[in-house]
């Protein structure tokens, strides 16, 4: 396989005959929708024509069979949160990143931001630090066209971590950093870190859980990434996995509005993306899966189960993420997406 191509997402989700109507943007019920989405359903069966792919109805307008939930037309996909470990990713970098990229073009994933190596640490040495970095390098260097990378930092070891952000951002081709659980990230020694961020305009994806029964040592919660950004106005956050249990999540950050929130990593449960577009705006929504962690499809079907209009879409799906990363694709001449 050549993991350089990158078929276009058309051939998963065709353009709907549909096009953009602006009924389907309303999340709610509504008489005159479910009317409307009668009568086109009765049309179709009428004149044996095909349902437009999802997006239309609401699900519980479609016959049994035809409740396939898809984006309304071809849409740009960037996930955001990706790794190089779980599931069948295994063995060396060679064979893991086809095996990643085989299942990012089943669902039309275009790029996908790595962070952390072949397999995690939770407190890296600066060794480590480079080892993990280096194998995410080497993986953007297999596929440069799909796959972008967050340099993995530790905030306990200042000066190699600050050695890693000018190896692999400012003199590599990585976007911006990632924060796991080596120190809780309301602690000062990130300071240094975030001042360095803010001078290279750099976004900050930090992992965060409101764990039951309490976090592990050095694991942030919502809250902890609250402190940190309102420390920080001039920085771009984004909450990883919104807390994981996402309730709370959405509503510690809600009002902190440097602080985005990706949806990765939890069950696909229904309510989630719909709560964060409706507490924070889509503009602050990002997607990301977790792969090979989780499905991408698992992921991906809380965005497209979310009734949301194409606009809210566009946003989560690649707007959010590419404006938050801008600054550095600016430096580097970075293509941008041909959608929408
Ligand atoms: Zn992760």
């Amino acid at each position: 396989m050549n993991i350089h191509s990158h078929p276009s997402s058309a051939r998963f989700f065709p353009k709907s005959p549909s096009s953009r109507t602006g009924e389907q943007a309303k999340p709610s019920f509504s008489r005159r929708r479910w009317l409307k989405g009668t009568m086109q359903i009765a049309a179709c069966a009428a004149f044996g024509r095909t349902l437009p792919p999802g997006g239309v109805y609401p699900a519980e307008n479609l016959p049994e069979g035809k409740r396939i939930v898809r984006p309304e037309k071809e849409i740009e996909i960037w996930d955001a949160h990706v790794h190089l470990t779980g599931g069948e990713v295994t063995g060396t970098l060679s064979e893991r990143v086809p095996v990643l990229l085989k299942y990012a073009d089943r669902m039309g994933v275009r790029r996908l931001i790595l962070s952390m190596g072949t397999r995690f640490v939770h407190d890296p040495t600066p060794e480590q630090l480079r080892e993990q970095n280096d194998a995410v390098l080497e993986a953007v260097r297999m596929a440069p066209d799909r796959l972008l990378g967050w340099v993995y930092l530790n905030p306990k070891h200042q000066e190699a971590s600050l050695g890693e952000l000018e190896r692999c951002v400012v003199r590599g081709p990585m976007v911006g950093i990632k924060l796991w659980i080596a120190m809780r990230c309301c602690e000062p020694p990130l300071d240094p870190l975030m001042r360095r961020a803010a001078e290279l305009r750099l976004p900050v994806l930090q992992h965060t859980f409101f764990r039951l029964g309490g976090n592990l040592p050095g694991e942030s919660s919502p809250s902890d990434l609250v402190q940190l950004a309102a420390r920080h106005p001039q920085v771009h956050f984004i909450c990883a996995h919104t807390g994981a249990d996402w309730e709370r999540g959405i509503r510690a950050v809600r009002s902190q509005q440097n602080i985005w929130v990706d949806v990765c990593g939890s069950d696909p449960t229904a309510g989630f993306v719909e709560m964060a577009v409706r507490e924070l705006g889509h503009e602050r929504v990002i997607f990301g899966s977790d792969a090979p962690i989780r499905t991408f499809a698992s992921q991906l079907a809380k965005v497209f189960s979310a009734g949301l209009s194409w606009e809210a879409q566009k946003a989560i799906l690649h707007e959010n993420i590419i404006r938050l990363i801008e600054p550095v694709l600016a430096r580097r001449n970075f293509p941008k997406p041909a959608s929408g």
